[in-house]
């Protein structure tokens, strides 16, 4: 099979109140899950089966937006929401993330407020990202399926404004679901690690401000 179904990095239960494993149950177990099962079964016999994961989401958008790119494009996004979250995550970002943050967007409460407004402004299903395009950071929304990744920037962390990621929890209240993912759930180092990546990919060690 050519993509597969990560388990989530942490316990189901791990991020109750926040998230409840009920939601986990249907979002990873039955959403995620038939993203999976659907590419694999669109892919076989085409020049994508067996192709790694990013290169895939890459190759099937260039194809246009349909089943084939909406479901491995939801693959990806899916992958990358898990590891954007971790229990007692939220917080302040670490250095130097932070000071790029502050330096980008102003503040640290305007970089939140911004963050939640995109995703709040995303009309319908889809995501709000914060990336880095080239040797800036930068908060994204896409919808449906779609990913900064496509664009050629590369993605830190990323929240799904679908309602089937809230509407167990929140019900219509995505502004208050976003606040949390801010407060309680996003993890900060697994962006750092990603804006380390992207610097290095650029070659230019200054991407973020990460110096790597
Ligand atoms: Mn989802």
């Amino acid at each position: 099979m050519t993509f597969t179904l990560p388990p989530l990095p942490f316990d189901k239960s791990a991020l109750e109140p926040h998230i409840s494993a009920k939601t986990f149950d249907f979002h990873h177990g039955k959403h995620h899950k038939a993203y999976v099962d659907k590419a694999n079964e669109l892919v076989k016999g085409t020049a994508l089966e067996g192709m790694p994961l990013e290169q895939a989401v890459i190759e099937s958008r260039k194809q246009g937006v349909g089943p084939l790119f909406n479901n491995i494009g939801q693959i990806y996004n899916h992958n990358l929401f898990w590891l954007s979250m971790a229990p007692n995550g939220g917080g302040a970002a670490p250095s130097p993330l932070l000071e790029k943050i502050n330096e980008t967007f102003g503040s640290f409460d305007a970089f939140k407020e911004q963050f939640v407004n995109a995703g709040i402004g995303q009309f319908g299903s889809g995501w709000v990202w914060l990336v880095v395009n080239k040797d800036k950071l930068e908060i994204v929304k896409t919808a449906n399926a779609e990913t900064p990744l496509t664009d050629g920037k590369t993605p830190l962390l990323v929240c799904d404004v679908w309602e089937h990621a809230y509407y167990l929890d929140y019900q219509n209240r995505r502004a208050d679901f976003l606040k949390v993912f801010l407060e309680k759930l996003v993890n900060w180092n697994f962006a750092l690690e990603n804006c380390k990546k992207a610097a290095k990919m650029t070659g230019c060690g200054v991407s973020c401000g990460c110096g790597a």
